[in-house]
């Protein structure tokens, strides 16, 4: 296992870190929490979760396994989202039940919890949240101020330079790293513990790995390339894996253990995703000059599950619902149906994308979603 500083905050954090998002809750309190006992034992000391995570039992299961760990040993992250306190002492009272429920005395990362707009940074910053958490620091609740982001890279830049953070978590990797790499550029500038999450494109990888075999030098698969992608970038402190059996971790471990990508298997790749994925948009921007301000990345890498993957219309529709509630479409911008068919973006699409085609069938499902959403 690969250890490095996490920013300037002194902490050696391990290469590989725990997500406590993926339990499988038909499993046991005691099989689950073994896990984590698991994974320290396999050097694994950077252990994230966040109070809602696995039907708000992952706090408490990381209570369980944390008692087979010495405190000294290991770091813990949770998080708080500034839209879910009304003020001051409500975030500190919450600060302090996410301590109780995993039995420590302190939290070594906290996070304003999932920045996707602006306006959410300052709610944390007027709204009690950021307070909260300086006070729970000078108190010693809490070790380090972090933040949780699902912004574009410039987005990510403007909360790295505000000043006000140690660490940042955000969603990067092999496939879509183009789109967010600013940010992390710009934490890496500014001191900050970069922790990579969704290394695995949520799932995506994985489950298409003979559709993905690029991303792989000879002797590795897909999945394990990701996941060196991340773990052996100099720029990336600590590449989260949410973990579900033993043999996640010993898959994650091994990437852990393996040899840095090199500069040439990162241009290989890249060549590979800019110019022989043709149904998929990688993210790489060049079509974001819209007249319309239509997010057309954004709208693109969710059509990939359709072009690439097959989801039906009806996962497409839900798809849509949850991009708008918490993924790439929460910036209000122009919807898909705004398209005035002027064709610049394809024009300048990197992989030729029919993307007026696309945009009409996601504005389909995305009136679906919104009749859904007043339904309920
Ligand atoms: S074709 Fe539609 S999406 Fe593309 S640039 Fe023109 S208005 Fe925007
Ligand atoms: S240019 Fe094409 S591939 Fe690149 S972000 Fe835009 S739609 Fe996606």
């Amino acid at each position: 296992m690969r250890y490095s500083e996490f920013g300037k905050t002194g902490k050696m954090v391990s290469a590989i870190g725990f997500g406590g998002m993926r339990f499988d809750l038909t499993k046991s309190q005691e099989v689950n929490a073994d896990l984590l006992k698991y994974a320290f034992d396999k050097g694994i000391n950077y252990f994230d979760t966040a109070p809602g995570y696995c039907d708000d039992k992952s706090e408490d299961l990381f209570g369980t396994g944390f008692k087979k760990i010495p405190r000294d040993k290991y770091f813990v992250a949770t998080k708080l989202m500034p839209v879910h306190v009304a003020n001051e002492l409500e975030a500190y009272e919450k600060v302090k039940k996410s301590i109780d429920r995993m039995g420590v005395e302190y939290i070594d990362f906290f996070h304003v919890w999932c920045i996707r707009r602006m306006e959410h940074f300052d709610l944390a910053m007027n709204g009690g949240l950021y307070n909260a958490l300086l006070k729970c620091k000078a108190e010693g609740l809490i070790k380090h101020i972090c933040f949780s982001s699902h912004q574009e890279g410039a987005g990510v830049r403007k909360v790295v330079e505000s000043g006000r953070f140690e660490g940042v978590l955000l969603g990067v990797n092999i496939l879509n790293f183009p789109y967010r790499w600013d940010g992390v550029l710009a934490a890496k500038e500014h001191g900050l513990g970069v922790v990579a999450m969704n290394p695995l494109a949520g799932g995506l990888i994985p489950k298409n790995e003979d559709k993905l075999q690029f991303l792989a030098s000879p002797g590795e698969t897909p999945t394990e390339a990701a996941l060196r992608f991340l773990v052996a970038n100099p720029n990336i402190t600590v590449a989260l894996n949410g973990f579900t059996t033993t043999e996640h971790i010993d898959t994650a471990c091994r990437a852990a253990d393996a040899e840095p990508m090199t500069e040439e298997d990162i241009a290989r790749i890249k060549t590979h995703i800019s110019r022989n994925m043709t149904r998929i948009c990688t993210a790489c921007g060049y079509c974001e000059e819209c007249p319309e301000n239509i997010p057309i990345p954004a709208y693109m890498q969710i059509y990939n599950d359709k072009a690439v993957f097959g989801k039906t219309d009806e996962e497409m529709v839900n798809s849509m619902k949850f991009h708008h509630e918490w993924g790439l479409l929460a910036e209000p911008r122009g919807s898909a149906a705004a398209c005035v068919a002027c064709g610049r973006c394809e024009a300048s699409c990197t992989q030729h994308l029919d993307i007026i085609a696309r945009l009409k069938e996601i504005a389909e499902w995305e009136a679906k979603s919104q009749e859904f959403n007043k339904t309920k």
